[in-house]
């Protein structure tokens, strides 16, 4: 019998994290202030440390790992990487399959990865406080736990949906010291004109992240910090697809196809770009961002230059686009929920060198229900969306009696997402298909930039 699960040494952890522009065949496409000019790292400054400005302007290959963060990172990592002998036998294919669980970390994804080195390079910088927004709680659990751990206060502004539906997750950041604000909140000008206008609104992503901004921009003791999108971030999170080429070559096989859910990008980057480093270097291997119907950045939007906010405090970056002000439906994958992708992420696709589909919310629950009952595990409701882009493909191998091998990356367990669970089992979620005209009124708005 094959393994079931392949396991790496502590001592196999990453000394360098893998920096994808290096192997790009075009430079990354700059980020624009307001004036329609690019922005030097001097404009970041004001909310982010010199280290991480370096990091997301930096074109070197390899970038070393603090001793101190690969020793935090030894906590939960290597994460394994299981062969899902079980679902295979359910589905009746010829195909293997494998996936990368990132569920072991205390907070329960793979955002611990960025969390733990953006709240040591603060640290580092004499920061006292971090601001930073959260959807789900995924990011603002595992970035209070990074804080908790090198000793800064943590600032969280949780989208309001999320906040009364996820109370656990308000109060696991709670238990890290975290403090939680559901965004629009009273405590920032933007939040407070928000609520004025509309003292129900539920809030977004968006404008979480305008209010983490502006308190970081207005305060010198305050950085920002932020959970996906930008280079940094995928660029920590490459240690996911390192350990995996680890784990591949130790039972002698190489994946095919790597499928990972799409949000804002970080952990598809950090499993498929050290891979992409390979396909550079010639190997057949096909990288799969999958998002879902309802907010459909990659497979819908537009290559554009946009903001990342709601308010528009951010720098334009160029990323496929639903638009800033793109309002995402109440989907229960909250990840997900983003209007649009990382730069780096979004070049690729755009130059056909990685893939994207998107799946309905049904499809999705069904998948991780499915895997549930035969591995076990039960997954994040982003998680589902690389599940069942993979029993997809595994299902078209049984038709076509091809033995390929799959790879997807488990992001995270959905513990904290029962509720979801529970209204799929009652028959309460439905798919939702982003109309056309309601993307074609929120593109009216992008800046007129680039
Ligand atoms: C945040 C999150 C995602 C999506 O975010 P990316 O920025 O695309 O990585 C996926 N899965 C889980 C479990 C998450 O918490």
């Amino acid at each position: 019998m094959p393994q079931t699960k392949i396991l790496l040494d502590e001592s196999d952890i990453p000394t360098h994290w893998y920096n994808v522009v290096a192997d790009m065949p075009n430079p990354p496409t700059p980020p624009l202030g307001p004036d329609g000019k690019p922005i030097g790292p001097e404009a970041l400054t004001a909310i982010f440390p010199m280290a991480l400005i370096e990091q997301e302007v930096s074109a070197q290959r390899w970038i070393p790992i603090p001793e101190p963060v690969r020793e935090a990172l030894r906590m939960y990592r290597p994460s394994p990487l299981f062969r899902a002998h079980k679902l295979e036998a359910a589905l009746g294919t010829p195909a293997k399959i494998y996936y990368k669980y990132e569920g072991v970390s205390p907070a329960g994804s793979h955002k611990v990865n960025t969390a733990i080195p953006q709240a040591y390079y603060n640290k580092q910088a004499g920061i006292k406080r971090l601001a930073t927004e959260t959807g789900a709680g995924q990011w603002g659990s595992s970035i209070a736990l990074a804080g908790q751990m090198f000793g800064l206060e943590v600032r969280v502004f949780m989208v309001r949906v999320s906040y009364d539906q996820k109370p656990f997750r308000r109060s696991m950041m709670q238990t890290w010291g975290g403090q939680v604000f559901a965004s629009p909140s009273m405590e920032t000008n933007t939040g407070r004109a928000i609520l004025a206008k509309d003292p129900n609104n539920q809030g977004s992503l968006g404008m979480a992240i305008s209010e983490a901004v502006e308190e970081a921009a207005s305060r010198a003791d305050t950085n920002y910090a932020l959970g996906s999108v930008l280079n940094h971030v995928l660029l920590h999170q490459t240690i996911i697809g390192q350990e995996a080429q680890k784990q591949f070559a130790k039972v002698g096989d190489y994946p095919d196809m790597i499928f990972a859910p799409c949000g804002g990008g970080s952990n598809f980057g950090g499993v498929a770009f050290p891979f992409f480093a390979d396909k550079a270097a010639g190997k057949n291997v096909r990288l799969v961002a999958v998002e879902p119907t309802s907010c459909p950045s990659l497979t819908k939007g537009t290559y554009a230059y946009d903001f990342g906010d709601t308010a528009g405090f951010t720098p334009l970056m160029k990323m496929y686009t639903l638009g800033h002000d793109f309002m995402p439906p109440g989907i229960h994958a909250g990840g997900l929920r983003y209007h649009g992708d990382s730069p780096l992420v979004s070049q690729l696709y755009h130059e056909g060198l990685i893939e994207a589909v998107s799946v309905a919310q049904l499809a999705t629950f069904a998948a991780g229900v499915q895997f549930a009952r035969t591995e076990g595990i039960i997954p994040a409701p982003e998680s589902n969306h690389a599940i069942s882009a993979c029993i997809d493909e595994a299902l078209r191998c049984k038709e076509s009696g091809e033995a390929k091998t799959l790879f997807f990356n488990l992001s995270g367990h959905g513990h904290f997402d029962m509720a979801s669970y529970d209204k799929y089992f009652a028959g309460e979620l439905d798919d939702f298909h982003y109309p056309d005209s309601a993307i074609q009124a929120s593109l009216a708005n992008l800046p007129k930039v680039g």
